[in-house]
């Protein structure tokens, strides 16, 4: 290539996106929670690759799932010819990998993951590409306890992130038995509607039929509001888990609402589904989905473990925070260290390591193409960089073994720089940076985002 001409700009993969700096301090603050949350209730965390074998996708979601059919990225390994897919949701790799370490041989396990999942569909607000989930999966509990604790788990979560307006609705999709009576009960209700269903409703007739009362179609709402309920088909046991799990919810004041039309995408849920709805990001609104998952385990060869599971899309739940949450950008640093000349820059390393010793965030400034730059504008790089204080090397201060202190955030700015010797700089520091963290403490706000020590 020619020295004068400009390379070509290569962009990113269209509904893929990069996490920028400025948004790094939510999904921390995000991440940090979650990861207490789940632990606060004995979930260990499990890392699966992103990359599966085609297979583990079509027969544990179901051949004739929108994931499979349509959202996958499926390709051949062109070294060896492999069919694989990058992974669209986290339970069957999970279950997968429980199967082939034999996690559940003696008891069973709470496990969670974390980590970007891949749809091939049309990117929007809340649709993406690659995207990232949080998933908890219960593995070998078969009571209507865990489903509860899940769906509590979840509630903690949403207070402890300052989320409102976050509801729950929930159904139970009965057991296999149970859906095929309702199936054909739907089959026939739907053929005494054909000029009603719309073309994908149609396809879906005997493929899915249950995935056409999921249907975002107004023209067909009416008719699908009438259709034969599944609550109706329950048996005896479906009905008493059912109300098992309803109760915890009640005793423990988690409000929620019966959605009898409520099914989930996926073919391996049974029993109890449940999703948890916002009204504030548009279409959408469902933050989190889940449900109980008792044959997964035996579709891909492994003993028989009743499970239940969720996972939470991480994308809109940041957004969720963006609005309701009182988001203060963090400081980049405590302490932004401003010098001129050889020795100060010299002794402002030395000093940036003491800080740092002492727990706190530090910036040196460095020099860029521009040069090392002056006084001014280093000082303008420290007050934007949020730092409570900033610690000035000069040629005076080198020479005479001091150093100055300039308290950026102080209500008085004509007094608030003080001249202390080198070696009592750190103490200094660490005192007033303490001080003040101990008076802000009355912060009980769970969004504003803090440095800590
Ligand atoms: P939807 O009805 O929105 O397509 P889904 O039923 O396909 O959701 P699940 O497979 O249950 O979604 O995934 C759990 C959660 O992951 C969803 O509730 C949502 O918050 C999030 N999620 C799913 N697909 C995407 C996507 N393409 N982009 C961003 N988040 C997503
Ligand atoms: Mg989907």
């Amino acid at each position: 290539m020619s020295e004068n001409k400009k390379a070509e700009k290569i962009a990113g993969i269209k509904g893929m996106n990069d996490l920028l700096p400025d948004d790094a301090p939510l999904w921390e603050l995000f991440e940090n929670t979650v990861q207490s949350v789940l632990k606060s209730y004995g979930f260990q965390q499990i890392r699966t690759p992103i990359v599966e074998s085609t297979p583990l996708f079509a027969r544990g979601l179901g051949a004739v799932t929108d994931v499979v059919e349509k959202e996958m990225y499926s390709f051949e390994d062109s070294m060896n010819g492999d069919k694989l897919t990058l992974r669209p949701e986290g339970t069957a790799g999970v279950v997968r990998a429980a199967i082939e370490h034999n996690l559940v041989y003696d008891g069973p396990r709470r496990l969670w993951y974390t980590g970007p999942m891949f749809r091939h569909e049309r990117p929007q607000r809340g649709r993406y590409r690659q995207f990232h989930q949080v998933g908890a999966e219960a593995l070998g509990f078969s009571g209507p306890d865990i489903d509860a604790e899940l769906i509590m788990m979840c509630q903690r979560l949403w207070d402890d992130l300052g989320l409102q307006n976050v509801r729950l609705e929930l159904n139970s999709i009965g057991d296999a038995a149970e859906r095929a009576q309702h199936r054909a009960a739907l089959v026939t209700y739907f053929e005494q509607h054909l000029d009603i269903l719309d073309a994908e409703a149609q396809r879906r007739l005997h493929t899915n039929p249950l995935r056409i009362l999921d249907t975002k179609n107004p023209a067909m709402q009416e008719m699908v509001n009438g259709a034969p309920k599944l609550l109706d088909y329950l048996g005896e046991e479906s009905l008493a888990h059912f109300e098992g799990v309803q109760k915890i919810l009640r005793h423990n004041s988690i409000p929620f609402t019966i959605n009898t039309r409520l099914v989930r995408g996926l073919d391996y849920y049974n029993r109890t589904v449940f999703e948890w709805v916002t009204d504030e990001l548009g279409a959408q609104g469902t933050v989190c989905a889940g449900g109980r998952y008792d044959s997964l385990f035996g579709i891909f060869g492994g003993k028989p473990t009743p499970s239940c599971g969720f996972a939470m899309g991480i994308e809109r739940l940041l957004e969720l925070m963006k609005i309701n949450g009182d988001l203060h950008k963090p400081a980049l640093c405590d302490v932004y260290l401003v010098h001129q000349g050889d020795a100060g820059q010299v002794q402002s390393m030395v000093l940036g390591e003491r800080l740092r010793d002492a727990g706190l965030d530090v910036v040196l400034h460095c020099a860029t193409a521009a040069g090392a730059g002056s006084f001014k504008s280093q000082m303008k790089k420290a007050d934007g960089s949020g730092a409570a204080y900033a610690v000035i090397i000069g040629e005076d201060e080198a020479s005479n073994n001091t150093v100055s202190i300039k308290a950026m955030r102080a209500d008085d700015v004509e007094n608030n720089q003080v001249n202390v010797p080198f070696d009592t700089a750190v103490d200094y520091l660490v005192d007033q940076i303490a001080g003040v963290e101990d008076a802000d403490h009355c912060c009980d706000d769970p969004t504003h985002i803090h440095i800590h020590h």
